[in-house]
C-alpha cells in the first residue's frame, strides 16, 4: 500500500497494522499530509464542530520521588526550585479558574508523598461542593490502586497518566531502574477498570525513539481506547542527561495527531503546551491537525517557572485571565471558539461516556 492507500485505510477503518504506520511515518510527502491533515480536521469537526474545550491546569506540586532521565523537575536536579501549593492556594486557583468560565480543573503534580490520600480526598470533596458542575482532573502520576479507587470515590473523574513509550525497552531508556513499564501499562488498566475517564499518551522524538516505537504507541492507545491522549514534542531541559538531544518535530507531532484522530474518532485530543513551546502557532496548527482541547495555566503565576519540565516553557509569565484570553484569541484566529462545559468523553452515534 502506498501513503494515500493507508490515509484512506485509516479514515474508513480506524485502523492500520504496524508495518502500515511505520511506512506512513517513514515515507509521507507534504501533498499527503495535508490529506491526512483534511481528513483528520473533518472528523474532529464532525465531533466537536468548531468548538475547543479548555482545562485548567493547577501545577500542585513540583516535588517529585521520580527520576524520569528526560524531566527537570526529576528528584535528581539539584537546581530546581520545589514549592507545593497548599488545599487554599489551590482552591483559589479553581476560584479564578470558575470565575474565567473553567467548568474542568486539572491537578498536576510531581509524585510528591506530601499529597495523602486523605488530604486529596478533602480537598477534592472541597471541589466538588463549591463547583459542583465541574470535572476533577487527576494527573499525579502512579499510586497504589487502593489509593486510585478512594480518589475515585472522593469524586475525582478523570486521570492523566501518559504511557510515555509504549515500547519496555525503550522505556527503560528514558527511567531509571526501579520505574516499571508493567506498573505503568497496567496502572493505566486499572484506571479504566475504576471508571476513570483516562488519558494516556506519548513524548514524540524523545530520545532513541524508532519509528517502529511510535508505530507502537498508535496501537497501544488504539488497543486500550483511553478517553484522552496527550501527546507533544519531547523538549531538552538544561539540567538532565538529555540536554543535548534535539526537541522532537513539529512536523511529525502533527501527523501524529491526525493519526490518532482517524484512529480513534472519538477521542479527546489536546495541542498542548510543549506543542506551543517549539513553534509559535503550534497549538493552532495542533487543533487544524485534528485535536480538540487546550488547557491553559490557572496555576500562581509567582510558581510557574519552576514547574519546569523542559525548558523554554512558554505561558509561564502571564496571569490565568491573560492565558486564557491569549488562547482564546489564537483560537479564534484559526476560526476556532472555546466553550466553557465540562468537555466529557462521548461517542458519536452510540451510547453516552
Ligand atoms: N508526575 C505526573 C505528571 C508528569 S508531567 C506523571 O507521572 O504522570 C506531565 C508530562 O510531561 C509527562 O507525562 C511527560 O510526558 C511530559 N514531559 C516531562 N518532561 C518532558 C520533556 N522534557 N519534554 C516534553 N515533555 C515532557
Amino acid at each position: 500500500m502506498n501513503c494515500n492507500e493507508i490515509i484512506n485505510k485509516l479514515k474508513t477503518t480506524q485502523n492500520a497494522d504496524k508495518d502500515e504506520l511505520i511506512y506512513l511515518l517513514d515515507n509521507i510527502t507534504d501533498d499527503e499530509r495535508e490529506t491526512l491533515r483534511k481528513n483528520a480536521q473533518e472528523v474532529a469537526q464532525e465531533r466537536f464542530g468548531n468548538k475547543i474545550f479548555i482545562r485548567g491546569l493547577i501545577e500542585i506540586s513540583s516535588f517529585c520521588k521520580n527520576d524520569c532521565f528526560y524531566c527537570g523537575i526529576r528528584r535528581s536536579n539539584k537546581n530546581a526550585v520545589r514549592y507545593r501549593l497548599s488545599a487554599e492556594d489551590i482552591l483559589s486557583c479553581c476560584d479564578k479558574g470558575y470565575a474565567l468560565g473553567f467548568r474542568t480543573f486539572v491537578l498536576q503534580g510531581g509524585e510528591d508523598s506530601h499529597f495523602t490520600d486523605d488530604m486529596l480526598c478533602e480537598l477534592i470533596g472541597e471541589i466538588k461542593q463549591r463547583y459542583p458542575d465541574c470535572a476533577i482532573t487527576l494527573s499525579l502520576g502512579e499510586r497504589s490502586f487502593d489509593s486510585l479507587q478512594r480518589l475515585y470515590n472522593a469524586g475525582a473523574d478523570r486521570y492523566l497518566l501518559r504511557h510515555e513509550t509504549a515500547c519496555k525497552a525503550h522505556y527503560e531508556r528514558l527511567h531509571p531502574d526501579g520505574m516499571s513499564f508493567d506498573n505503568r501499562v497496567n496502572t493505566l488498566y486499572k484506571l479504566k477498570e475504576i471508571g476513570y475517564q483516562t488519558g494516556a499518551g506519548f513524548m514524540v522524538g524523545s530520545p532513541f525513539q524508532t519509528t517502529e516505537n511510535l508505530a507502537d504507541d498508535l496501537l497501544f492507545i488504539k488497543k486500550l481506547k483511553p478517553q484522552m491522549c496527550g501527546i507533544g514534542p519531547f523538549v531538552p531541559h538544561k539540567d538532565t542527561d538529555y540536554r543535548d538531544f534535539e526537541h522532537g518535530s513539529l512536523e511529525l507531532t502533527l501527523t501524529l495527531l491526525s493519526i490518532i484522530r482517524l484512529m480513534n474518532p472519538d477521542i479527546l485530543l489536546p495541542a498542548t503546551t510543549a506543542l506551543g513551546t517549539i513553534d509559535f502557532r503550534g497549538r493552532e496548527l495542533g487543533i487544524l491537525h485534528g485535536a480538540n482541547v487546550v488547557m491553559p495555566n490557572l496555576s500562581p503565576s509567582e510558581h510557574r517557572k519552576d514547574y519546569s519540565l523542559y525548558d523554554n516553557k512558554i505561558c509561564t509569565g502571564e496571569e490565568a485571565a491573560e492565558c486564557l484570553v491569549c488562547l482564546k484569541n489564537r483560537m479564534r484566529s484559526i476560526g476556532y471558539e472555546i466553550v466553557n462545559s465540562r468537555g466529557d468523553y462521548r461517542q458519536l452515534n452510540n451510547k453516552e461516556k
